[in-house]
């Protein structure tokens, strides 16, 4: 398993907006922030200062669950060292 722990059982496909990366996270929300080219909040910022915005540019595109985790997490392993992208 590349994207997502052995076992995992449930996991959201997601494609961001921004860079175009497709990717598996065990995080389900309808939109989350891109590992790729999104931004982590700093969680030592201060009380008075505002939070930094971030861009939840990856969007959900369906949930894949049981053996089909892993075979998306293959799959999608497999499209990052130059396979295509024609099976989805
Ligand atoms: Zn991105």
């Amino acid at each position: 398993m590349f994207y997502v722990p052995d076992g995992t059982d449930r996991a959201g496909y997601y494609e961001c907006e921004d860079c175009g990366e497709r990717f598996l996270d065990v995080r389900i929300a309808p939109a989350i922030v891109c590992p790729y080219c999104g931004e982590i909040p700093d969680m030592e910022i201060g009380p008075d200062e505002e939070m930094p915005e971030t861009k939840e540019s990856a969007r959900l595109i369906h949930m894949v669950e049981g053996e089909d985790v892993e075979k998306y997490d293959t799959l999608l392993s497999l499209a990052i060292t130059g396979g295509d992208y024609s099976w989805i």
